[in-house]
């Protein structure tokens, strides 16, 4: 059951307490690195925070978590790990991982997930060291969250790593009903309740969390959908200056308070700290060393983030393009010993060739350290929403080459509303389609000469990227609207005589 350090109360009269905010992310890193470093960013700024997850999620933050907690800052921060009951919900014994989870097994996943809800409450109420929690900031894949919260008494808010404008653009789907009476997945259809023409298919955008061929899924979707409808506001990793129009149009919509408190990976100030984000082991070293040696600017930086897994036929295209491009990359090659021989020993033959002007990188990089180094120019994505911000914190234009989920719609937002990116042309998300995507060397090669290469267009996106860098560096900033809002929320959600509950 849950173990925590004590820690104090933040306020030495008794007459007002701390806010003190229970996460409860999800245990995939595209959420639960973000939710981390929001939690951080809030106890910087006076809450106590409180990550609430299983063993395996723990594992994966607990060293940036420690050194937080441990730092010459102290920050109240601090994690309580829960087991699941696997029995309970069906699941198999250590199956919490939810990068490797089988698809067969994912409603079972969520079922256990949703029986912590009980232990949780029972320890933040019983057990606890002080004080007692004042808000629930859940990941909209926690929707149980939402009874957590009911039971202890306090609000809820819901957190997502998502744009607005692609939460905007997926609601207005919905709402405005777009697909009705549209057979074809694949037909184009313009995001109804827009300043501008975007056009999506449905199987770009089916909904959230919709259309997934899992028995009891849609029940799932349903709860998350209620959970996301009944919160009581909404923080959202963005920055309001990059997107100012979608995030009011948001808040206006779910008639809720949207906080944007990006981009949150500015939060780690010190290099170490910042290298192991997401994982311990990454060689930030290696990969320093090797940008170190490379010309500003040359470099193109390459990943598909924690999920997407490339199959054998894509790597090698994906490899040879990037080789034919001449232009030097670091290549990040997830779970690279999963693949076969004759893909590994592709892989050992590219490195050779290309020995001096390209880096592959087998497993993690420390992807912010990397993107901002002088070393590295562009960034080919598969627009997963913290890779997507990352980008844009650091001034980066981007080739786009979504995946899945809400990839297709910030690759819309990357390429046609901020002008940074250039679009490899998927049209169609890689899950669930019985045929097999493959982008073709030549289409890799060309859209990285043109993300890398000089001319007006290029020139034009490199301008926009630093141009909204500057935004987001200043939003964190004091009296920027990301720092802001971040005092707003511990303000709000202390109970003290000053605090205003929303
Ligand atoms: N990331 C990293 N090193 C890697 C791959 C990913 O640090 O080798 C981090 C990346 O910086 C980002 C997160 O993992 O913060 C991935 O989130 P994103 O939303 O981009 O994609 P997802 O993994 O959810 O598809």
């Amino acid at each position: 059951q849950g173990q925590a350090a004590a820690i104090g109360n933040g306020d030495a009269d008794g007459t007002k307490q701390a806010a003190h905010f229970v996460f409860v992310p999800l245990n995939e890193l595209g959420h639960l690195i973000p939710a981390v470093d929001t939690a951080l960013l809030l106890a910087t700024h006076g809450a106590v925070c409180t990550i609430v997850g299983t063993p395996s999620m723990a594992a994966r933050v607990r060293h940036t978590v420690d050194a937080a907690a441990a730092g010459h800052s102290g920050l109240p921060v601090r994690l309580l790990e829960f087991p699941l009951d696997y029995a309970a919900a069906g699941l198999p014994e250590g199956a919490d991982d939810a990068d490797r989870i089988d698809p067969a097994y994912m409603i079972n996943f969520y079922r256990a997930l949703a029986l912590l809800r009980a232990p949780v409450e029972r320890h933040l109420r019983e057990h606890a060291p002080p004080p007692y929690p004042t808000c629930v900031v859940s990941d909209i894949f926690n929707p149980w969250a939402s009874e957590l919260a009911a039971g202890l008494g306090v609000p809820r808010l819901s957190f997502f790593s998502m744009s607005a404008f692609s939460v905007l653009c997926q609601h207005n789907l919905e709402r405005f009903g777009a697909f009705a009476g549209v057979e074809d997945a694949n037909a184009p259809v313009v995001v109804p309740g827009l300043d501008r023409k975007i056009v999506v298919t449905r199987a770009q955008a089916p909904g959230f969390l919709r259309g997934i061929p899992i028995p009891e899924w849609e029940a799932l979707a349903d709860y998350i959908e209620r959970a996301r409808a009944e919160a009581d506001g909404v923080i959202m990793n963005t920055v309001t200056e990059m997107e100012p129009e979608y995030v009011a149009s948001y808040a206006a919509a779910r008639g809720m308070k949207v906080w944007t408190v990006g981009p949150v990976s500015l939060h780690h100030q010190d290099a170490a700290t910042l290298a192991s984000r997401g994982n311990a082991d990454a060689d930030a070293a290696a990969c320093l060393r090797w940008l170190d040696g490379r010309d500003p600017g040359s470099v193109v930086y390459v990943s598909f983030g924690s999920i997407v897994q490339a199959s054998p036929k894509q790597l090698v295209e994906l490899g040879l393009g990037l080789e034919a491009s001449g232009h030097p990359f670091l290549w990040v090659v997830r779970n690279a010993g999963a693949y076969d021989a004759e893909a590994r020993a592709f892989l050992d033959g590219l490195q050779e060739r290309v020995s001096g002007r390209g880096l592959v990188v087998r497993g993690w990089a420390p992807q912010v350290t990397v993107l901002s180094h002088p070393a590295v120019g562009g960034f080919v994505t598969h627009c997963g929403w913290n890779s997507t911000l990352e980008a844009v914190t650091a001034g980066l234009p981007v080739v786009t080459w979504p995946h899945f989920t809400d990839q297709f719609l910030n690759e819309r937002m990357a390429v046609e509303v901020l002008g940074i990116g250039v679009s490899v042309g998927v049209t169609e998300p890689i899950t669930f389609v019985a045929k097999e995507i493959v982008v073709r060397r030549g289409v890799v090669e060309q859209a990285v000469r043109s993300v890398m290469g000089a001319g007006e267009e290029a020139e034009g996106r490199r301008r926009r990227a630093r141009e909204l860098a500057a935004k987001a560096r200043a939003a964190v900033q004091e009296g920027g609207s990301s720092h802001a809002n971040l005092l707003d929320l511990v303000k709000r959600f202390g109970t003290g005589p000053a605090a205003s509950q929303v």
